[in-house]
């Protein structure tokens, strides 16, 4: 499955009723909502002694993919567009890979 196609079919489950603006706002409260939860499963582990659940993890990861989906969606933007536009922001930024200096000293 290419990344054009998860975001096809992933946006085949969201509500079509919603205007395009409606549509930005559910996208970007999602993906805050659901790094909550990816978050709050990783400080469960590290400050409350549970195992990591790799798996609940994983959804999370799912969930906030359908959210990024959806967002794109409602900029006009492919999820493939969205991530080649990071690796070339990305490739400018460490064209030798990553470097703290570059890192502390960004021009962007
Ligand atoms: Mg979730």
């Amino acid at each position: 499955m290419t990344i054009n196609e998860y975001q096809t079919l992933a946006m085949k489950t969201r509500n079509k009723e919603m205007s395009q603006k409606d549509t930005l706002i559910n996208g970007v409260m999602g993906l805050c909502g659901e790094s909550g939860e990816a978050i709050d499963l990783v400080k469960k582990h590290l400050a409350q002694g549970h195992p990591l659940n790799q798996e609940e993890l994983a959804k999370e990861l799912g969930d906030i993919a359908w959210y990024l989906a959806e967002t794109a969606l409602a900029i006009g933007y492919s999820l493939e567009e969205i991530f080649q536009m990071n690796i070339e922001k990305l490739k400018k930024r460490y064209p030798e890979g990553f470097d703290q200096e570059k890192s502390i000293h960004r021009e962007e």
